[in-house]
């Protein structure tokens, strides 16, 4: 079968000439290389004084989002949780009552949500199952933790703040 890359060689162990066995072209070669890319722009960077740019789409750490009038969005409906491949997601769920409408934006919300960060692959696919825009992925890194509890995120972690500096701007990923 012909090779995708087109770049192999067919292998004989015929005898080598006097200009091969003297190896020096194949250094000179070797050195070459080496050379060609000393002088080139390194692939990698300083991290962590120097930093990449992320794409506007990174997938990082979760956010559960308020609508406009700070009311979770949430329904606990659990879409998210059946999409994830990594069966990360947990949650219960309860019926919203009278005088709870600015709390919860549904009749139905989630009293605890829970991810499993050491499981998340971070695929995305519970933002895109969310019927209702409540679970997005962030640009923001999830921190590193010595300790495996660091690692369970609840609804004190997810749920955006009330306040309009602790709101978590993800319009980026909705104009996708
Ligand atoms: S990003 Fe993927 S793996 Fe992580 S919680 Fe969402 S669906 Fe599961
Ligand atoms: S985050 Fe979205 S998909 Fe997941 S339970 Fe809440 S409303 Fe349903």
């Amino acid at each position: 079968m012909k090779p995708l890359s087109n770049r192999s060689k067919v292998v004989s162990d015929k005898t080598l000439s006097a200009k091969e066995s003297a190896y020096l072209p194949a250094i000179m070669h070797g050195l070459g290389v080496t050379l060609k890319h000393f002088f080139r722009r390194p692939a990698t960077t300083k991290y962590p004084e120097q930093q990449r740019e992320f794409s506007v789409v990174y997938r990082g750490r979760h956010v559960l989002k308020r609508d406009e009038n700070g009311a979770e969005r949430c329904t606990a409906c659990g879409l998210c949780a059946v999409a994830c491949p990594a069966e990360a997601i947990t949650m219960t769920s309860a019926e919203r009552k009278k005088g709870e409408e600015k709390l919860y934006r549904e009749e139905k919300y989630a009293t605890t949500y829970e991810i499993n960060m050491l499981r998340c692959i971070f695929c995305g696919l519970c933002e895109e199952a969310c019927p209702k825009q409540a679970i997005f992925l962030t640009p923001e890194t999830a921190p590193a933790s010595y300790e495996r509890e660091d690692f369970f995120w609840g609804k004190d972690r997810l749920v955006e703040g009330l306040a309009p500096e602790q709101r978590i701007d993800v319009t980026k990923r909705q104009d996708r």
